[in-house]
């Protein structure tokens, strides 16, 4: 690269980390005690005790950038308070740091002793990484594919209604009712349903599995072939533009579409940067309400529009949380709410709710092949928690945290099956 480009690219990630640094996340991007004590919290240290795993040191790599640029010392002494420079070689370690040791699970954020939001820094360090096109490229991939074709997997519009047709015929013999279909771009629906486009690819069961229940409660809903993915990669990889681009999509989509209200399928960090995220990127209130299908299934199972018999599901589930729907998205009980209603044998896992250990799989992980081993390293700290629930079934609301399980039980040899909570909710319908 020319020293031109090079000194422009440096002045590009010095004004991302500028645009960071203000208010609460100044503080928290100059708080750090070094106590360490986060070090156990974090599943990727716990499998991998090496120091650069540690999350006090990987939240100083972007720390001490801010340091250098942001605070009296640290421009004068750099040395005496470690502020390092934002120069090639330490961007490319911001790399493997912000997007190969972390998944931004905020784990570690939750036990800092002094409530320092280590995610929400190393989130700072994937805004600067993005500004100059650093993202590693499986996940700049994954947001191109979203912007580009309206979804993840650049599934063409034409395969998502004839997967939709086929599905709504297998589920007519399934139900015996000729009247249940996976509904496209039905106008005036009451509910616009985003789903993850593994549903398309990979998981089709859970997108035959909703479309079965919303018949049973006698919902009017669609889902848009246009802009159906609840998923949003600019979330992971830190590109703020992209991410408002995305989700500026889908509320317009609703308007169009005369939506009353936006629901979101089983997907942890699709529920978090839609429901808390979204309006931020967007600088306004979203026109209509927008929840999680596990809210909708839960408010289903209360007022009687669906019926369940929990003998249907007998063997032993335990339930995965999903950092962004729980930790970070506030919903925990729906899930196990509904969960006792529909199977017979409910374990939790240990430790459970805002306190549970990552997959491993999250923040964009799954899309880096480069970390993929050390991916399914730090998955081994999941896969004891499963095993010690001895369930034959990991009940997980979110495609994301499913892939990763499905690997983790392949190879820790758990011989447990993952399921979203509506495929278990499903099964159970009478
Ligand atoms: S946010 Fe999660 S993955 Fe990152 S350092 Fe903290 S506990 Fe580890
Ligand atoms: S617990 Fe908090 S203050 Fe202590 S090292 Fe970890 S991030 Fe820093």
């Amino acid at each position: 690269m020319a020293d031109a480009d090079v000194s422009q690219t440096l002045a590009t990630a010095r004004a991302a980390l500028a645009r960071s640094a203000h208010g609460l996340a100044a503080y928290h991007l100059n708080a750090c005690v070094k106590c360490g004590l986060c070090a156990e919290t974090c599943h990727i240290y716990k499998a991998q005790p090496e120091v650069q795993n540690h999350p006090g040191v990987k939240a100083a790599q972007v720390i001490n950038h801010y340091r250098r640029y942001h605070t009296f010392l640290g421009r004068v002494l750099p040395r005496l308070v470690g502020a390092k420079e934002l120069n090639p070689a330490t961007l490319d370690e911001l790399v493997e740091t912000v997007y190969g040791r972390c998944t931004a699970c905020g784990r570690c954020s939750l036990h800092c002793s002094i409530g320092l939001d280590v995610a929400a820094v190393i989130r700072t360090g994937r805004n600067i990484l993005a500004s100059i096109g650093k993202v590693p490229e499986g996940l700049q991939r994954t947001v191109d594919n979203q912007l580009k074709t309206g979804n993840q997997m650049a599934i063409p519009q034409d395969e998502l209604i004839s997967t939709a047709a086929w599905l709504s015929d297998d589920l007519k013999l399934e139900m015996s009712d000729e009247a249940v279909k996976v509904r496209v771009d039905e106008k005036a629906s009451r509910v616009l349903y985003l789903i993850n486009p593994r549903e398309v690819k990979f998981f089709p069961l859970s997108l035959m599995a909703a479309a079965g229940v919303f018949h049973k409660a006698g919902e009017s809903w669609t889902i848009s072939s246009k802009f159906y993915d609840v998923t949003n990669y600019g979330f992971y990889s830190g590109d703020d533009e992209s991410a408002e681009e995305l989700t500026r999509r889908v509320v317009e989509e609703a308007e169009v579409l005369g939506a009353e209200e936006i629901i979101l399928s089983e997907c942890g960090h699709g529920f978090r940067s839609f429901r808390w995220e979204g309006p931020n990127w967007i600088r306004r209130e979203y026109p209509l309400p927008m929840r999680s299908m596990l809210e909708l299934l839960e408010e289903y199972l209360a007022s009687g529009r669906i019926k369940v018999d929990p003998e249907k599901n007998t063997e032993r589930v335990t339930l995965h949380d999903p950092c962004n729907l729980v930790r970070w998205g506030g919903v925990s009980e729906p899930q196990r709410r509904i969960l006792k209603q529909v199977v017979t044998d409910f374990v939790e896992m240990t430790p459970n709710r805002k306190d549970n250990y990552c997959c491993g799989g999250g923040g964009g992980m799954l899309s880096m092949s480069e970390y993929g081993d050390r991916r399914v390293a730090s998955g081994a700290i999941k896969a004891e928690q499963i095993r010690a629930t001895e369930a034959k079934i990991v009940a997980t609301p979110c495609h994301n945290c499913a892939d990763q399980l499905i690997e983790l039980s392949k190879k820790y040899k758990l011989g447990v099956e993952i399921q979203a909570v509506v495929e278990l909710v499903y099964n159970a319908l009478v």
